[in-house]
């Protein structure tokens, strides 16, 4: 069964309540959830219940070596994660006989996280679960708990393999919420080819948090990176020492009792008349010795909880930032803060939606799509206490798929959240699971249907590659090496990049190969764990990427060119006068520079360029082609096709993650004027991960839609010949040249003529 309802209607009640039943009756749950921190949180509410019989334990990376023994052989409530039931439980599965035989429940919680590849790889996993249970003569019930999704059965079966009833109605009480869509005004900065440049989504959150804060209105801000969120902090707190400073000697804020978490209705305290006046920006901000205006200090987001003494003084203290990796403890004494009103307003990457609990809050301003309406409601789910009202800000981006959001409330409001998509059957993903089962119990043909459709066909090619051994009692794992190292779940495949620190020697973590060459390139900014790293050096044959240096103010995107082949066209139909495919390819691609950017103000600082190795990708791809007669039409109109067709990529690739949920980061295209395979004016949109994903596809049966926002996006875009919210992008490696944006408009409305509307 799977539960899709929205934050905080009481999903993990409805599966906690069978799972503790089915212990107290003697039998055991499995736990499954995508981090250690909401695993370790989870089992604190567990221990919290005081029921003897109930013997809960996390199973994870971190747990020591000798209490590994006391949780296979008495735990009966044991929280882990994909990983581990990959590389430890699954391979091991006869040490933990007992607890298997017992398994009453699979719980897998925050399940809509397992989308893509990765949802693929866990997909694979929970199919040997299933066989590794068969085999010990039980059969668990999966309970899934997603955050709302489209066709949520669906998806459930696809990740499980089971036949799954959904639980989609939630009744639990909720005030009205407003809705905001903000788009920043276009600055007077030029950027790429003269484009205009908007305010950054961050510089008006940090606006807006500072004025919430002033109106006492508890406000939570997200931000897509964990840089971002401490910019927007600091920035906000900056203000407020300006504030500080210019009221200073005037009576204290409003309400700095901080041991009251009783206040006035909150949205009524809106009222400008109410708020201390806005910082001057004559004004001389001065240093605050909290160290708030130091970037980078920990001080900064851990000093919440300063107890209010002086008035206005210690506004500043009243905003915090918080990001991933935090203690327990630390976790805790914020949602205090919170709850007590010290702490007024937070800005927080997504991580904040694993292991706080922020209930009472009363806005939320959301920096940038957050990628999937699903995670936009859930996001703005978080304002609103007690049945109150609450206010729900979406900032727009310089960025395609933002900017038709906000000017085309309809894509947002009555329209179902997104369908979770994942591909089990990709051949690179379900190879190396096959290996994992075979090496775990022997495969059989009786196990084939449990691995789907395509098994057969990859056993063979398992076997020919001398991966796996042909019995007649079915396939063996033969060889040495543990099989469970074939899969890289949460990665893309080749050896890893270790991330290592120069001063110090100190390992951070890796990158896969395929992102290391757009992560870690020389010069790029890498972000680990808040920290912004500068990279000295990438070298690939070492497999190293030294990090360093002084902390930059700027944002880079690495860029690369592409280059397209079609291997086979699988699907194909008409498409106005053209027509549209899905099928195999091969991309070659090669990161040729990188674009830095000013984090603050979004101002181009130039393109630098790198010399690094071109990859290949078999991947999956929709491609969509116009003939030659529809093209010189255009031609005589005086549109520039190679920019036209190009602008349509840029701003295709930008939409696509409306209909799939994907990042535009997981996608790549090609366009040209005349493609060697088609002999067409063909644009090209490409899986960026070997074997596929499934984006692609869900773009060829979504193509109307898709493209037909892709044109309203170009279109309803203010400025004159392209900028970076409607048809640049900053990963072009052609540097966003050439582009032509109304040539792009026609050359979409020809496509979309005389197609049906519906898909
Ligand atoms: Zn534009
Ligand atoms: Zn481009």
């Amino acid at each position: 069964m799977i539960i899709s309802t929205g934050t905080a209607s009481g999903k993990s009640l409805a599966y906690l309540t069978p799972a503790v039943a089915s212990c107290l009756d003697g039998g055991t749950v499995l736990y499954l959830t995508p981090t250690k921190a909401l695993a370790a949180d989870q089992l604190r509410g567990l221990r919290e219940l005081r029921i003897t019989q109930l013997r809960a334990a996390c199973f994870d990376g971190d747990t020591p070596f000798e209490e590994r023994t006391w949780v296979r052989q008495h735990a009966n409530y044991v929280l882990t994660n994909p990983d581990m039931l990959h590389r430890s439980v699954l391979p091991r599965h006869a040490q933990w006989s007992s607890f298997f035989r017992r398994l009453r429940m699979v719980v897998v919680d925050e399940c809509h996280g397992y989308r893509g590849v990765f949802g693929s790889h866990v997909a694979q996993i929970l199919r040997r679960l299933r066989r590794v249970c068969a085999r010990y003569g039980s059969q668990p019930v999966f309970l899934l708990a997603s955050a709302t999704a489209s066709e949520p059965g669906a998806f459930a079966m696809r990740l499980t393999g089971l036949e799954m009833a959904e639980v989609t109605s939630d009744g639990s009480p909720k005030g009205a919420t407003t809705i905001a869509l903000w788009e920043p005004p276009l600055t007077e900065l030029r950027g790429e080819r003269g484009a205009p440049v908007r305010r950054t989504a961050t510089a008006e959150a940090a606006d807006l948090l500072t004025d919430l804060v002033l109106a006492n209105v508890r406000t939570l801000a997200f931000v897509r990176s964990r840089r971002g969120a401490e910019t927007v902090a600091l920035t906000a707190r900056a203000k407020l020492a300006e504030v500080a400073f210019s009221l200073a000697g005037t009576p204290g804020p409003p309400t700095v009792d901080g041991s009251s978490p009783d206040r006035d209705t909150p949205m009524a305290s809106l009222d400008p008349g109410t708020a201390p006046p806005r910082p001057g920006h004559g004004t001389t901000p001065p240093r605050s010795d909290q160290g708030a205006t130091s970037p980078g200090s920990d001080q900064s987001a851990l000093s919440w909880g300063v107890p209010d003494s002086a008035g206005w003084a210690d506004l500043p203290d009243r905003i915090a930032a918080y990001r991933a990796g935090y203690l327990a403890e630390d976790r805790r004494l914020l949602e205090k803060a919170l709850r007590s009103g010290s702490i007024m307003g937070l800005a927080t990457t997504n991580a904040l939606e694993l292991g706080v609990d922020v209930s009472g809050l009363d806005a939320v301003l959301i920096a940038g799509w957050p990628g999937t309406r699903a995670s936009l409601w859930q996001q703005a789910g978080r304002a609103g206490r007690d049945g109150q009202e609450a206010l729900a800000v979406l900032i727009a981006r310089d960025d395609p798929l933002d900017t038709y959001l906000v000017h085309h409330p309809q894509a947002l409001f009555g329209q179902p959240v997104e369908a979770i998509v994942l591909d089990p059957d990709n051949p690179y993903v379900l190879g190396p699971h096959l290996c994992a089962a075979a090496a775990e119990i022997p495969l059989t043909d009786a196990d084939l249907p449990v691995f789907g459709p395509t098994t057969p066909n990859v056993l063979d090619d398992l076997v020919t590659q001398g991966l796996l051994r042909k019995r007649p009692a079915g396939w063996f794992w033969t060889r040495r090496e543990r099989a469970t190292d074939l899969a890289d779940i949460r990665g893309g495949g080749g050896a890893p990049i270790q991330v290592v620190e120069s001063a110090t020697g100190r390992l951070l973590g890796s990158v896969d190969e395929p992102s290391a060459h757009t992560t870690v390139h020389t010069g790029a900014v890498y972000l680990h764990q808040g920290e912004t790293y500068l990279v000295e050096l990438l070298d690939l044959e070492a497999g190293v990427a030294l990090v360093g240096g002084p902390e930059p103010d700027y944002t880079t995107f690495a860029r690369d060119v592409t280059e397209i082949s079609v291997l086979a066209s699988l699907r194909s139909h008409d498409l106005g006068p053209g027509s549209l495919h899905f099928g195999e390819v091969e991309v070659t691609r090669q990161v040729v520079s990188y674009l830095k950017r000013r984090l603050q103000s979004g101002e181009m600082l130039g393109d630098e360029p790198l010399d690094l190795p071109p990859r290949t990708l078999r991947t999956r791809a929709v491609w969509w082609t116009l003939p030659a007669s529809e093209v010189a039409i255009l031609a005589e109109e005086g549109f520039d096709l190679g920019g036209a067709a190009h602008a349509a990529e840029h701003a295709a690739i930008g939409l696509l993650p409306l209909f799939a949920t994907c990042d535009r980061w997981d996608i790549g295209g090609v366009s040209t004027e005349l493609h060697a395979d088609t002999g067409l004016l063909t644009v090209f949109v490409y899986d960026g991960h070997e074997g596929g994903a499934g984006f692609a596809e869900r773009g060829y049966a979504r193509a109307t839609d898709w493209l037909t926002a892709t044109r309203e996006a170009i279109a309803s875009c203010e400025c004159e010949r392209g900028c970076p919210s409607c048809i640049q992008s900053p990963k072009c490696g052609n540097g966003n040249e050439p582009l032509d944006k109304r040539g792009a408009i026609h050359l979409l409305d020809t496509l979309l003529r005389s197609t049906p509307s519906a898909s």
